[in-house]
């Protein structure tokens, strides 16, 4: 179908994506968008405008809000009724949006001339540890004799994260202090984390939220996934290594986690659907489904040095992977954190884990990439990483394609400040 908006043909925002953000202009309230090409298409004056009034019941509820956790909770016939009146409107032989200058000037804008927000409330956030390979990798250089721990295959592992510090792409992250213990036999130290790292991953957005006591069955989890934005999960190895035993992960995560500011809906990702990974032993029923939960999805990381930058260095790829391997699914995942009968609630966050292949260059980690800094990485400056330094810049981009049909979720980034001075 030809559209009256042009896309470019390396823009990840085709019409076949339209992913959900949230953005403001000026001093205007934060509101929800949808990116089409170079734009975003203000949602909630489109809706003032009358254009949902047929679509769903009180649009602007939906879409005059900061932050997407309206529209997650609103339900699968809502987020299909809402995406068709789109396609209609950006459809070249429709006139209802194109046809109004006034409204066009308002309601289209460039998307580098808006300001982005975190898209959900994200009022809980669970990550999960899914892909085999990078919880072996990690195994492996921490643990050679035991490296895949035994509740592994019997369950998505996963801890409940700092939903406080979920800032959206592109905000800079202060490097973090913490407690580190270089020496075995000294006594530990307050500093800036000399370890610092990123992690892959893809987060699925909650939908409708469940009745407490009421886990949700495996086969009803589509209902309750809204869609999938990019996450890095950046991470302080040294102070990671230090306090996670035996209550798991803590400060060395909650201090920064990266979302991407486009939400992907789950119905643009239908196309890239594929089987699950076979599992060995096959998991308890509550965990099984015969329904298929892959996904072909491609992704890369890159690094740009203050250096790099500097001299017109153009970042440099360090990890290229696919999410199509991950052991445990997002369905999985979602049966497994309300099997005890807790409660999700529209625009929770709930992270993969890191995503790493099973080959070097495709790990999800600079831990795992240099593994555990035994193989550093060159980059075109000259310079050397076994960790992340002040002024890098990581990037992370996803993408599917087949044939024709491309659907993308745009980039999350973040840039290394140094730590702030402190008492020691
Ligand atoms: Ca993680």
């Amino acid at each position: 179908m030809p559209i009256w908006i042009d896309v470019p043909a390396s823009s990840p925002f085709t019409v076949d994506t339209l992913p959900y953000g949230i953005f403001s202009t000026g001093t205007e309230a934060p509101r929800v968008g949808v990116a089409i090409g170079d734009t975003v298409i203000d949602l909630a004056v489109l809706a003032r405008a009358g254009l949902f009034d047929r679509t769903v019941n009180d649009p602007a509820r939906l879409f005059a809000a900061p932050v997407l956790d309206r529209l997650a909770g609103a339900g699968r016939d809502v987020w299909a009724a809402v995406r068709a009146r789109i396609v209609t409107l950006l459809d070249a032989a429709n006139h209802e949006l194109q046809g109004h200058p006034v409204l066009l000037s308002t309601a289209v804008l460039r998307r580098d001339a808006v300001t982005m927000h975190r898209p959900v409330g994200a009022g809980d956030y669970v990550d999960f540890f899914s892909s085999i390979e990078h919880a072996t990798n990690f195994g492996k250089i921490l643990r050679p004799d035991a490296p895949l721990m035994p509740n592994y295959r019997s369950m998505p592992i996963g801890y409940h994260g700092r939903s406080s510090t979920i800032v959206v792409g592109g905000t800079p992250i202060v490097r973090p202090r913490g407690q580190r213990k270089p020496d075995p036999n000294a006594p530990a130290v307050y500093e800036p984390t000399r370890a610092l790292d990123f992690e892959l991953e893809l987060a699925f957005i909650a939908g409708p939220g469940n009745a407490l006591g009421e886990p949700i069955p495996i086969d009803a989890a589509g209902d309750h996934i809204f869609g999938c934005a990019l996450l890095n999960d950046w991470s302080a190895r040294d102070v990671q290594s230090w306090e996670y035993q035996p209550l798991g992960p803590f400060l060395g995560k909650s201090f920064a986690t990266s979302i991407a500011p486009w939400v992907v809906p789950l119905e643009a990702l239908e196309p890239f659907r594929i089987a699950s990974r076979e599992q060995e032993p096959p998991p308890l029923p509550y965990l099984a489904t015969t329904h298929p939960w892959g996904f072909d999805i491609d992704f890369t990381v890159t690094l740009e040095s203050d250096h790099m930058r500097a001299r017109g260095l153009a970042p440099c790829p360090i990890s290229r992977t696919s999410f199509a391997r991950m052991y445990w699914s997002m369905a999985q995942q979602l049966a497994h954190v309300t099997a005890n009968g807790t409660q999700i609630r529209p625009g929770d966050v709930y992270g993969s884990g890191t995503i790493s292949g099973a080959e070097p260059g495709s790990f999800g980690s600079i831990f795992e990439l240099t593994w555990g800094g035994t193989a550093p990485i060159d980059l075109p400056s000259g310079e050397r990483r076994t960790f992340v330094e002040d002024g890098d810049t990581i990037a992370m981009t996803g993408s599917c394609a087949r044939g024709e049909l491309r659907v993308g979720f745009g980039e999350v980034s973040g840039t290394i400040l140094p730590a702030v001075k402190t008492i020691s």
